[in-house]
C-alpha cells in the first residue's frame, strides 16, 4: 500500500483553486523520488500495481456479495494520457462479470437532445458493480468550453461564466445524488506534460504498430493545449468535493500512474468497511440440512 502521506499530494483538497503547475506529471523527477531511484519506484510501482490488483479482485467480489454499494471510477485526460492503458492494466484482475466500462465520444443528435448528464445517467453502475468512465460529462465542462460551437441545440452561442458555474453546480449535485444513494465516485485526472504527448504522438506516428492509435484530431486538440488546461483548471477546482475528490495523478511515467490509481481504488473502496452478509440462524440450518444430506449420499451415480 502507498502512505496515505505519500498519496495526498495527488488529491485536490476541496475548496482549492487548482493551479496545475503545482502537480507534477513526473514523480520520478521529484526530490523525494530522486533519493529512491528510478529503477527502485519501477519496481516498487510494479510490485503495488500486482499487489492492489489482487486486492481489487477481492474488493470487486466483496462488494457484489454486500451488494449495497457501487463504484464509479471517472478517467479524464488529455490525449495520449494513457486512459486506456491505465484501464486495461488495473483492472486486469478483476471478474468482467463485475466491471463494465463505457467510453464516451461526441454525443450523437439524440443524446444532444436531452440533458447533459442523461447519456451517462444510463451507464452507471448498479448496486455491487465497479463502472468505468473512460471520458464522462466532465467532457461537458472541458471539450466543449474550449469548443462551445460543440455544444448542440438550444445552449448559448456564447456561454458566459455563469453558464459554466451551473454546469458544475449540476456535476456536484449528480454527484452528491450518487454518494447519498451508495455510489462511491472516485476522479482522476492523468497528467501528463506537453512534451510527453508529443513523444506518444510521435511514436504513434513512427511505429507501423501504433499507426492506427494516431488522430489528426488530436493534433488539431494539442494546439489547444493552453485552453485545456485552464477548462481542467476551473473543473477540478470546481468540482473537488469531500464525497466525490479529484486526483491529479503524475502521468508521464505509466508504471507510476497505474500504481497510484489502482492503489488509490483498493484504499477507497477498503474504507467503505463492506462485509460478506451473514446468513441468518434459519438459513444457516437449512444450510447444515442440506451439508448433512449431501454427506450423506452414497458415492457414484446411484
Ligand atoms: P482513444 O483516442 O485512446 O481511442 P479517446 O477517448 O480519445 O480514446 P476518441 O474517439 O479519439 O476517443 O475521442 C473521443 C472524442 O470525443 C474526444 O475528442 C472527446 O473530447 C470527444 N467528446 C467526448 N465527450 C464529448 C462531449 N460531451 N461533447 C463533445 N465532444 C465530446
Ligand atoms: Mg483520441
Amino acid at each position: 500500500m502507498i502512505k496515505n502521506k505519500l498519496l495526498k499530494q495527488f488529491l485536490v483538497e476541496p475548496g482549492t483553486e487548482v493551479s496545475l503547475k503545482d502537480y507534477v506529471t513526473d514523480w520520478t523527477e521529484t526530490g523525494e523520488a530522486r533519493e529512491l531511484g528510478k529503477e527502485f519506484i519501477k519496481e516498487r510501482a510494479t510490485a503495488i500495481l500486482e499487489e492492489s490488483r489482487a486486492s481489487l479482485a477481492e474488493a470487486q467480489e466483496l462488494l457484489y456479495a454486500s451488494d449495497t454499494h457501487s463504484v464509479l471510477i471517472i478517467l479524464q485526460a488529455m490525449d495520449a494520457a494513457g486512459k486506456d492503458g491505465t484501464i486495461r492494466h488495473v483492472m486486469a484482475g478483476v471478474n468482467p462479470q463485475g466491471c463494465q466500462v463505457f467510453s464516451f465520444k461526441k454525443p450523437s443528435a439524440e443524446e444532444l437532445d436531452h440533458n447533459f448528464l442523461w447519456r451517462y445517467m444510463k451507464s452507471l453502475p448498479e448496486r455491487g458493480r465497479i463502472g468505468i468512465f473512460n471520458r464522462s460529462y466532465y467532457e461537458d465542462v472541458l471539450v466543449v468550453k474550449v469548443h462551445p460551437e460543440w455544444l448542440g441545440p438550444g445552449s448559448p452561442a456564447e456561454p458566459d461564466a455563469g453558464f459554466w458555474r451551473r454546469r458544475y453546480e449540476d456535476i456536484n449535485n449528480f454527484e452528491k445524488h450518487l454518494a447519498r444513494n451508495g455510489t462511491l465516485v472516485l476522479k482522476f485526472f492523468l497528467h501528463v506534460s506537453k512534451d510527453e504527448q508529443k513523444r506518444r504522438f510521435l511514436e504513434r506516428l513512427t511505429n507501423p504498430e501504433k499507426h492506427w492509435k494516431f488522430s489528426e484530431a488530436d493534433l488539431a486538440e494539442r494546439a489547444h493545449w493552453k485552453s485545456y488546461r485552464k477548462a481542467f483548471e476551473d473543473a477540478l477546482s470546481a468540482t473537488s468535493t469531500k464525497r466525490a475528490p479529484w486526483h491529479v495523478i503524475p502521468a508521464d511515467r505509466k508504471y507510476v500512474a497505474r500504481a497510484l490509481v489502482a492503489d488509490i481504488i483498493v484504499t477507497a473502496i477498503r474504507n467503505l468497511g463492506l462485509k460478506y452478509p451473514e446468513v441468518p440462524p434459519e438459513q444457516l440450518a437449512r444450510l447444515t440440512e442440506a451439508r448433512e444430506k449431501l454427506e450423506g449420499e452414497g458415492s457414484g451415480e446411484s
